[in-house]
């Protein structure tokens, strides 16, 4: 364990350790970002168990994504030992799942319910029509459920039976939330309904960094959290951990026009006077910008002959504490643009490694794999062995015994791209196949990255919440894709707040050096557009910018092994 011969919370400041040692209750931790708001809580959950004698039978920690939930388990273990293995720590689609499971009668469901994949919904729907129900008989009658019941029918279930209430408040006597800006309808109904008003809740977050309101999301349950929950406990962190100075102004400067948080603090407590200021690069069109990109991470690596590669994956920082290709991190608004930057990397010889924030039960070639996994039923094995197997099953149309169906047409480079991607997270599931199946039908393909893997990282701004990485790029940084508006749609505030707080989300996901570009010219719906630079630049200080031109050309690629999920 860590902590041998310190105290649980002498790794916190003073005011984190306020929160972490507060006293039972409703509890709002309201913090910017890289304040250690996740440290934090998992060093409250720590604390109240081993300092307080809490049961870890009585805790449910509850995480944003599935990626988050692993590593805040892997952090309690360290922390804790073995006892965290008895702490509940889910998403909200898995706490769902677990709470359908224990009440899948009553739920009109049998037993071995399965989720419904995307071509299966979009059948139901087609045949259904516009009637909801209709649409949910249809699900029923294959024993399956969708994705948005997982939350709303143990929601239905608890409304109905106050004894079930009762029970469950019973069994989590402490409730943990992180990100909790970003909770829906749904989600907030159910924590009202596992939690008394004066019940053990800690939720923690920073409305400033609220970006689902396209998927229901709704910043205003954490506005009105002391409304809801009786004498609440508030704490503000105002300790920024994670970026250097200039970083850390700079995006203070951005979110100011339109922060939700009154009398907002962010001091940086890193305080290195040679910090860097932010790069800013304005490129003609995108496929200079990502040249310009590719030229700049080949820099900071520092040259082919200085690189180490083993079997792809090393620490993901190298000893010397030089950077790696792990460290760096490519943001951007929107998927498309991350095809010129794949291009421009993967023809530099950079690995890469990329994903989405959308389901991963929605790729074809994933829903084929785990049916396929369903069909082998309790095959024994290490499941990355199983998945491989599968893969190859699929990609070579194999057919199946007792066939009930004929076999998916898929391209086999689909089916490989889906294997490679399922990887790390067949790993890390061991050789436990409900819990990998579990995975692809509630994860999201940001679920699937893999932490080790020597590869720049490319995500949508949206997947980057919660993560960190030594060097970031945030590319398009243009009127247009940031604010994201489409032509001929006049800008709603509410929506351009929204994408302000998009923004000052990715620059906070940087340590130490924060790049900015943008192209001049760029095809957006067909036609090309003339952007200027993002609105959002204009308030901060030209003096934390400096303004780059075009690098060196980078040297040939030469062995560097191409690693493009
Ligand atoms: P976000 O809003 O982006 O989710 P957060 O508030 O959850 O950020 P963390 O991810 O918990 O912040 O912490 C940010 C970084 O700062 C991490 O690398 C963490 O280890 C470090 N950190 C947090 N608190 C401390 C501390 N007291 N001393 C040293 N490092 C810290
Ligand atoms: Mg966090």
């Amino acid at each position: 364990m860590e902590e041998v011969g310190t105290g649980l919370l002498d790794r916190l400041d003073a005011l984190q350790r306020v929160a972490a040692s507060a006293p039972g209750g409703p509890l709002l931790v309201v913090a910017g970002p890289g304040t250690g708001k996740t440290r934090t809580l998992t060093h409250r959950i720590a604390y109240l168990c081993a300092e307080l004698n809490v049961d870890p039978k009585h805790c449910l920690a509850i995480t944003f994504t599935r990626r988050a939930a692993e590593e805040m388990r892997e952090r309690l273990e360290s922390l804790l030992g073995e006892v965290a293995e008895d702490i509940t720590v889910n998403t909200f689609h898995a706490l769902g799942l677990q709470i359908l499971r224990e009440q899948a009668g009553a739920a009109g469901l049998e037993d071995g319910f399965g989720i419904a994949d995307d071509a299966v919904r979009e059948a139901a729907r087609t045949e259904a029509g516009d009637d909801d129900n209709a649409y949910r008989k249809i699900l029923r009658a294959q024993n399956l459920v969708d994705l948005d019941e997982l939350v709303s029918v143990p929601v239905a279930l608890l409304r109905d039976d106050p004894d079930l209430v009762d029970r469950y408040q019973a069994r989590w006597r402490w409730v943990f939330v992180d990100e909790y800006q970003d909770v829906d309808a749904t989600q907030y109904e159910l924590l009202r309904l596992l939690v008394p008003p004066d019940g053990n809740i800690c939720a923690i977050g920073d409305p400033d960094q609220a970006i689902y309101s396209f998927r229901g999301a709704d910043v205003g349950y954490f506005l009105r959290f002391s409304q809801d929950f009786s004498d609440a406990r508030l704490v503000r962190l105002a300790r920024n951990y994670r970026s250097s100075a200039p970083i850390l102004a700079a995006a203070v400067q951005a979110i100011a026009p339109t922060s939700l948080v009154r009398g907002r603090r962010l001091d940086p407590a890193r305080l290195d006077p040679d910090a860097p200021q932010l790069g800013l690069h304005a490129a003609a069109t995108p496929a200079a910008e990502a040249e310009w990109l590719a030229r700049t991470v080949d820099g900071l690596v520092g040259g082919v002959s200085h690189r180490s590669f083993d079997g792809g994956r090393v620490d993901s920082r190298a000893a010397t504490g030089t950077v790696t290709f792990a460290d760096i991190a490519v943001l951007y608004r929107t998927d498309a643009q991350a095809g010129p930057v794949l291009e421009a990397l993967s023809r530099a010889g950079i690995p890469v490694q990329k994903r989405s924030h959308d389901r991963l039960a929605d790729r074809r070639a994933v829903a084929e794999i785990a049916r396929e996994l369903r069909f082998a039923g309790n095959t024994t094995g290490p499941l990355t062995d199983r998945v491989r197997a599968a893969g190859r099953a699929l990609a070579t149309r194999t057919p199946r015994l007792f066939d009930e169906q004929p076999r998916a047409d898929l391209p086999a480079a689909d089916v490989y791209g889906a294997v490679d991607l399922l990887m790390p997270l067949a790993e890390r599931c061991g050789d436990d196949v409900e819990a990998f199946l579990q995975a692809l039908a509630t994860g999201a393909e940001t679920d699937a990255l893999d932490p080790r893997a020597q590869a720049v990282t490319l995500l949508t701004l949206h997947a980057a919440k919660g993560l960190e990485w030594p060097v970031v790029f945030l590319v398009g940084c243009e009127d247009g894709l940031l604010p994201l508006r489409f032509p001929g749609t006049a800008p709603d505030p509410e929506a351009v707040a929204e994408e302000r707080r998009l923004f000052f989300v990715g620059m906070t996901r940087a340590r130490d050096r924060l790049f900015l570009s943008h192209a001049a010219r760029r095809q957006r719906f067909g036609a090309e557009t003339t952007p200027a630079r993002t609105p959002f630049l204009d308030v901060v200080d030209p003096s934390l910018v400096e303004r780059l031109g075009v690098a060196e050309a980078p040297r040939k690629p030469s062995h560097r092994q191409l690693r493009l999920i």
